[in-house]
């Protein structure tokens, strides 16, 4: 035997060994640069809502504050910023939960339908507002039961429906759809609105990814909703599905487990039978 060979092999294992660190290395690096990012994001997303509530104050402490008028629109406005900043902190926090997997599902049955007819007339104010119209089409009649987390649900179906509120057009038209199939149904939201450009589809799941960075702001969203809706599906080991065209509108669309019951409409056609 040579005596290369013991060599060539103790050689052989820091070879592989330097591999590895290097890959940890990287992946290490990858990962700060990650955080960085995220926290250049959120220390950028927080400053909005600071900035502006500062004004307000120094606004009314240089004056403004003897004018009883003015000292309520500016104190108001002041109040709404700080909401704003209090919504980013909480989804934030949420979405932090859920990557670290801290946040709990908690499953019950409910029927899909009520809890969307809940989120409707929720969002009902806020569409009325800017002239958008919300319908709804199930079957009457018809019991809609799924196994899920319901408030997580109610979650989904909000930020959903609101954004389809939200990127609509004046006078525009929001429709939300159920649809069952052997063991699911597919719940889809179909908005006539701006649409999304092919380019940001495949990055608007991301946190604090906007396609139209103004028109989000200004209706107070956070940039979060969709990575909220992704990781609460995600827990439902479903997923949220897009299709979008720009100027025509888009459809969002995901589903969840179908369970079936003897539904008003099933005792009927069975008793006609
Ligand atoms: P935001 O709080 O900004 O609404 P989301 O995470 O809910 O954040 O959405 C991310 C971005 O995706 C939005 O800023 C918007 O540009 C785009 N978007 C979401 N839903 C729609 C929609 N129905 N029509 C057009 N654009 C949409």
């Amino acid at each position: 035997k040579s005596s290369i060979s013991p060599l060539r092999r103790i050689n052989k294992v820091i070879n592989s060994y330097a591999l590895t660190k290097q890959k940890e290395i990287e992946t290490l690096q990858k990962n700060e640069a990650f955080r960085r990012e995220f926290i250049a994001d959120i220390s950028h997303e927080l400053k909005t809502p600071i900035f502006a509530t500062q004004g307000y104050i120094l606004t009314l402490l240089d004056g403004a504050i003897d004018d009883k008028q003015v000292r309520m629109k500016f104190l108001k406005r002041a109040a709404k910023s700080l909401d704003s900043l209090d919504v980013l902190v909480q989804d934030l926090l949420t979405l932090n939960q859920m990557e670290s997997g801290v946040i709990k599902f908690t499953f019950t049955q409910f029927d899909l339908k009520d809890l969307i007819l809940e989120v409707i007339d929720q969002l009902e104010h806020k569409a009325s507002k800017r002239d958008v119209e919300i319908k709804f089409n199930y079957e009457e009649g018809k019991n809609y039961i799924t196994t899920a987390d319901r408030q997580k649900i109610y979650r989904v179906c909000q930020n959903l429906i609101f954004n389809a509120v939200k990127y609509n057009n004046n006078k525009g038209e929001v429709k939300v759809t159920l649809k069952t199939s052997k063991n699911s149904i597919q719940v889809d939201i179909k908005d006539d609105g701006q649409g999304i450009p092919p380019e940001d589809l495949k990055r608007i799941f991301e946190r604090f990814y906007r396609v139209e960075k103004s028109r989000s702001k200004k209706e107070g969203g956070t940039g979060l909703g969709l990575a909220i809706v992704k990781h609460i599906l995600e827990g439902h080991k479903s997923k949220i599905s897009v299709s979008s065209t720009v100027g025509k509108g888009s459809i969002f669309s995901f589903s969840l487990p179908y369970v079936k019951t003897n539904s008003a409409s099933d005792k009927e056609k069975s008793s006609t039978d």
